[in-house]
């Protein structure tokens, strides 16, 4: 990549990418190794059964890391035993709760020792089916402290996909709780959901811990099935003095495997390097998001089963040292949109992290702001220096905004930070780093500083060690400007998957083989200006084909909720016999009263179509927009199922409204669909023909 741009961000990106041996040797510096690494990167091949070989690497290739030891042990051993390492914040339980790292300390080498005589081992799979609570984050610190490897599965999940994950990690032990809490929903019991998923899967783990929750109990456990609660066997492990040390495991050794969310597909197996994991993280929670250690506050509102949840919630804050506050509950609801400004207030936070999806839904529910206001004004957010957003692309309005408000109630100076990543990536591939150097010197650091500038609708510059490229289909360099699939350069910086669980063929399938081994696809689609910053535009599923145009649909959604009535947009393609392909919104407003009909009025429909034409072009004039709230169907990680909606579309245009869709597992809220399709239903009866759109470009006809 040819690095553009004069700021010291670009410089520390050219480094990193020119002399990366001298560069992540320098970052591994700031961490524990039980035995240090001779060498930084070991360039090398893998041959598939095929006998394809493509090219590979490892970091830091001999040294021994123990991820809890520069967790949790390294910062008590410093000194530091009595700061504060979990907030636990859980409106759903009415529960608070706080650990100091010496508190931390004792719970994970107890739980370690007791999972130890259990018989896990150095290289074993244990996985965690648990909702947002602090044991969820000890099982995980002690798995990682036997050198064993963690499996995070999204606490309720139903108990198809829990079974699909087990057959595919074979996990020896599964660590749970009596129940999940989603909202201001009734508690989810997880023992049926448990003991289904293990009459679904073929491999059984020997054991079952339970933590048991007093909302729901699991009743009691069957120990012929090796179930046992985990708050017994953990107290029996203290009176006996039981505990483990850390076991460090090799740099390339993997730390856990994540199954991506599953937008599309089947899930994959991505899995973690120990030590490229905690170096990556490390430079990246110092270097981009401005935390350095004991006193700072990380708030990522996520999941534990997500990849923002294992680096931002658990991994990172860890690793400096700082407080990380795991809040069970929603962004609204719980009780209101007040939510994350009140935590951000009781703990002092620094860096929220979220998805742009939760402050959509903030403001669906506060339109005009006035309860983060009203915290702002009394100078509750004046801790906070970064507000960051991932996930989904964040269309610069909602950046606009935020940034606006941070400017008024935040600290001085600060940013809100979109963020590019995945869960292959394991770290933010771009971004606005809030200090200006890589983490040098810790003592003298500047720690306040501008990052490069704000661009609403890039999600900024690459982070060091991602050699970000955006190609054409033929994996040719594409103009700065222009529309292309977005690439990467190997190796992927230390965070980044080296390849699938299990199945080194699909890894070169799904990444690699599309364009020969030269390039990694990231499967998005977007340009690089001239200045380097990085626009995320789509999914290259998500991308429209409007009579040969590449229309990206997030591009259109741009322009869509530039309306200021607009809270919400989604785009789809659906099939138009002139056209090829044909925009189609749904839309959420942001008044106060939602209106009941699924046809927006005249004014709002063509002063949309209105900015579409301006800021895309009249190729991509709407084909119909549809209203609601509650319609958009999401992941339970915050992403959009475009995909859902698209087919609710297609089968409409054939009059099957009722067809079944496929909704994946990872679905936050199967209802919605339901929504969605009675609003189709009726945008269809109601509109059908008379909509000029659908009459010009052939819909009609197929109605
Ligand atoms: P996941 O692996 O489930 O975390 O999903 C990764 C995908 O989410 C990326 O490939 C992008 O399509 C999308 N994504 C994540 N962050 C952003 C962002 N800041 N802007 C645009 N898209 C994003």
């Amino acid at each position: 990549m040819s690095v553009k741009g004069g700021h010291i961000q670009d410089d520390i990106l050219r480094h990193s990418l020119e002399n990366p041996e001298e560069f992540w040797a320098h970052q591994a510096e700031h961490l524990y190794w039980h035995k240090k690494p001779s060498s930084t990167l070991k360039l090398t091949s893998k041959k598939l059964k095929s006998g394809i070989e493509h090219d590979s690497w490892e970091w830091f290739p001999d040294g021994e890391i123990s991820t809890c030891y520069n967790c949790v042990d390294r910062h008590v051993e410093a000194g530091h035993g009595d700061h504060v390492a979990i907030y636990f914040d859980s409106p759903v339980s009415k529960t608070k709760e706080k650990y100091t790292y010496r508190q931390l300390l004792s719970e994970v080498e107890v739980l370690a020792g007791a999972l130890r005589e259990d018989g896990v081992r150095k290289g074993d799979v244990v996985m965690l089916y648990m909702p947002m609570i602090p044991a969820a984050i000890i099982g995980i610190l002690a798995v990682s402290r036997l050198g064993a490897i963690h499996s995070i599965v999204f606490g309720g999940f139903a108990p198809n996909a829990l079974a699909q994950r087990i057959d595919a990690c074979k996990p020896v032990v599964l660590l749970t709780a009596s129940c999940g809490i989603d909202g201001n929903k009734p508690p989810i019991p997880y023992r049926p959901l448990v003991e289904e998923a293990y009459q679904l899967a073929a491999h059984q783990p020997r054991r079952t811990l339970v933590w048991q929750r007093d909302q729901v109990r699991w009743g009691p456990t069957d120990r012929s099935a090796g179930q046992a609660t985990w708050q017994t066997v953990v107290s029996g492990a203290q009176k006996r003095g039981i505990k483990a040390d850390c076991v460090p495991v090799n740099s390339a050794d993997p730390v856990y495997i994540i199954h991506t969310s599953g937008t599309t597909g089947a899930p994959k197996g991505v899995l973690r390097d120990a030590g490229g994991h905690a170096v990556g993280l490390h430079l990246s929670i110092s270097y981009l998001f401005n935390i350095h250690g004991p006193g700072d506050v990380v708030f990522t509102a996520s999941d534990i089963g997500w990849v923002v949840g294992h680096s931002y919630i658990i991994y990172a804050p860890l690793l400096a040292g700082a407080a990380t506050v795991i809040y069970e509950g929603k962004p609204v609801g719980t009780p209101d949109a007040s939510a994350f400004w009140r935590i951000i207030e009781e703990y002092k936070v620094n860096t929220m992290f979220t998805a742009p999806t939760a402050l959509r839904a903030i403001k669906r529910d506060d339109p005009e702001n006035k309860l983060l206001a009203e915290t702002g004004k009394r100078g509750g957010l004046r801790s906070l220096k970064g507000l960051f957003l991932a996930g989904e692309r964040s269309e610069p309005s909602l950046i606009s905004m935020y940034q606006e408000l941070l400017d008024k109630f935040a600290a001085p100076n600060a940013h809100v930070v979109d963020n590019w990543w995945s869960t292959e990536a394991g770290s933010p591939m771009t971004g606005r780093a809030l200090v200006p150097h890589a983490g040098k010197d810790r003592k003298t650091k500047v720690r306040d500083h501008e990052p490069p500038h704000l661009k609403p609708g890039s999600c900024g510059k690459a982070m060091p060690g991602f050699d970000i490229r955006i190609v054409d289909d033929e994996g040719r360099p594409v103009e700065s400007g222009n529309m292309g699939n977005i690439v990467l350069g190997m190796p992927l910086a230390p965070t980044g998957f080296r390849t699938l669980w299990d199945d080194e063929e699909r890894f070169y399938g799904g990444y690699l083989k599309r364009f020969q081994g030269k390039w990694l696809d990231t499967g998005d689609s977007g340009w690089i200006d001239g200045e380097g910053y990085i626009h995320v535009m789509s999914r290259n599923d998500d991308v429209l084909n409007v009579s040969a145009h590449r229309l990206s649909s997030g591009g259109i959604e741009q322009a869509i909720t530039s309306h200021p009535l607009v809270a919400e947009a989604c785009v789809v393609g659906v099939p138009d016999a002139l056209k090829g392909q044909l925009p189609f919104a749904f839309i959420t407003l942001s008044t106060p009263s939602h209106p009941t009909t699924a046809i927006p009025d005249e004014k709002t429909s063509s002063e949309i179509q209105a900015l579409v034409r301006k800021q895309v072009g009249a190729i991509a004039s709407l084909g119909g927009i549809i209203q609601g709230k509650g319609m958009i169907p999401k992941t339970r990680s915050g992403k959009t199922l475009r995909r859902v909606l698209r087919e609710l579309v297609e089968n409409a245009t054939k009059g099957e409204y009722e067809k079944e869709v496929a909704v994946p597992s990872t679905v936050e809220d199967a209802s919605v669909v339901d929504v969605a399709r009675a609003k189709v239903k009726e945008y269809f009866e109601e509109v059908g023909g008379k909509h000029a759109a659908i009459e010009e470009h052939g819909i009609k006809a197929k109605l």
